[in-house]
C-alpha cells in the first residue's frame, strides 16, 4: 500500500517537473496532488507566498532578501502553520493569476481586497489599511485633490501617475463623474518608483498611490510634496485561491490568532513610525 502511494506520488512529482511548473496538478481522478496533506499546497511542508517587493514597508529587497510587513506576517503565518515559508517575486498584475492557478498558495503585497479580484480570488479577513495618497513635486501649484479637477476644468493637461495593475490605477482612470481622471489623464508605470521617477523628472503631474510606499518615497526624495488630502481608503488581505478552503480556513484561523496576540500590531509597528502616523 505504502509503497503503491509513494509511487504514485512520485509518477505526480514528476509529471509536475516535466510540466515545469511548481504548482499542483488539478486532480481529475482521485490522484492525490503533489501535497497529500488537506492543506494542497503547491509544495509539501512549504507555504509559498508571492508579492511583488517593490512596494516598501510592505515589501521590499534588503540584499537579497525580501523584508517589510507581508514578509513578516508571511513568516508568522508560516510557522503557525507548521511550514517553511518560500516567497517568490513577481510583476503586481501577475499575483492574482499566480494564486488563481495555485503556481503559489496565496499572494501578500499590501494587496487591497478589491470587489474586482474577489471575482478570480478569494480574500482573507484583512490585516491593515491603505490610503491612496498623492505626491507631487515640492514646487508644484497642487495642494489639494480639488486643485487636480480645477486643472482639468481648466482644460490643462493633467498627467496622473500610478502603478499598472494597482487599485490606484484602476480608481484614477474611472471618468471624473466616478470620481477618477479619465484614462486620456492616467500614465500606467510597472511600479511605483517608476512613476515617481517620471513625477521627478516633470513628465506627469502627481503620482497616486497608497500612503506608506508614499511616505517612503517622500521621505527618501526632498524634491517630492505629499498632499495633506487622501484620496481613496482601503483594506489590506492575503489572496487565496477560490478551490481551497482547508488552506484558507487555516490562514484565516492563525491570522485571527496573530493579530489577537498582538503580532500583527507589533510587525506593522517594526516597519511603520508611529511619529508618521
Ligand atoms: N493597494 C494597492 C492595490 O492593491 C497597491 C498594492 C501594490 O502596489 N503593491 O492595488
Amino acid at each position: 500500500m505504502m509503497k503503491k502511494l509513494l509511487s504514485i506520488l512520485l509518477a505526480v512529482g514528476m509529471s509536475v517537473a516535466l510540466m515545469g511548473c511548481g504548482g499542483s496538478p488539478s486532480v481529475s481522478s482521485g490522484v492525490p496532488s503533489a501535497d497529500s496533506s488537506p492543506l494542497h499546497l503547491a509544495q509539501a511542508g512549504v507555504l509559498t507566498m508571492a508579492t511583488s517587493a517593490a512596494f516598501p514597508p510592505y515589501e521590499s529587497y534588503d540584499g537579497e532578501n525580501i523584508v517589510g510587513i507581508d514578509a513578516d506576517l508571511a513568516a508568522a503565518l508560516a510557522e503557525r502553520l507548521g511550514l517553511q515559508l518560500k516567497i517568490v517575486d513577481m510583476d503586481f498584475g501577475s499575483l492574482i493569476g499566480a494564486v488563481e492557478t495555485g503556481k503559489v498558495d496565496l499572494c501578500m503585497a499590501g494587496m487591497t481586497a478589491s470587489p474586482e479580484r474577489a471575482k478570480n480570488v478569494n480574500f482573507s479577513t484583512s490585516y491593515a489599511t491603505g490610503i491612496q495618497a498623492v505626491i507631487v513635486g515640492e514646487h508644484s501649484d497642487i495642494r489639494t485633490v480639488e486643485d487636480l479637477y480645477a486643472m482639468l476644468d481648466e482644460g490643462k493637461d493633467l498627467l496622473v501617475g500610478t502603478q499598472e495593475a494597482t487599485t490606484g490605477y484602476l480608481y484614477a482612470t474611472k471618468s471624473v463623474e466616478e470620481g477618477g481622471f479619465g484614462e486620456n489623464h492616467v500614465v500606467g508605470f510597472q511600479n511605483g518608483a517608476a512613476a515617481v521617477q517620471a513625477l521627478m523628472l516633470g513628465k506627469i503631474d502627481c503620482v497616486i498611490i497608497d500612503n506608506q510606499p508614499a511616505k517612503e518615497f517622500v521621505a527618501a526624495n526632498r524634491a517630492l510634496r505629499l498632499l495633506d488630502t487622501e484620496y481613496v481608503s482601503e483594506e489590506y488581505a492575503i489572496a487565496l485561491p477560490k478551490t481551497n478552503a482547508a488552506l484558507e480556513e487555516a490562514v484565516n484561523q492563525a491570522l485571527a490568532e496573530l493579530l489577537e496576540d498582538g503580532t500583527v500590531q507589533t510587525i506593522l509597528d517594526k516597519h511603520i513610525h508611529a511619529a508618521e502616523e
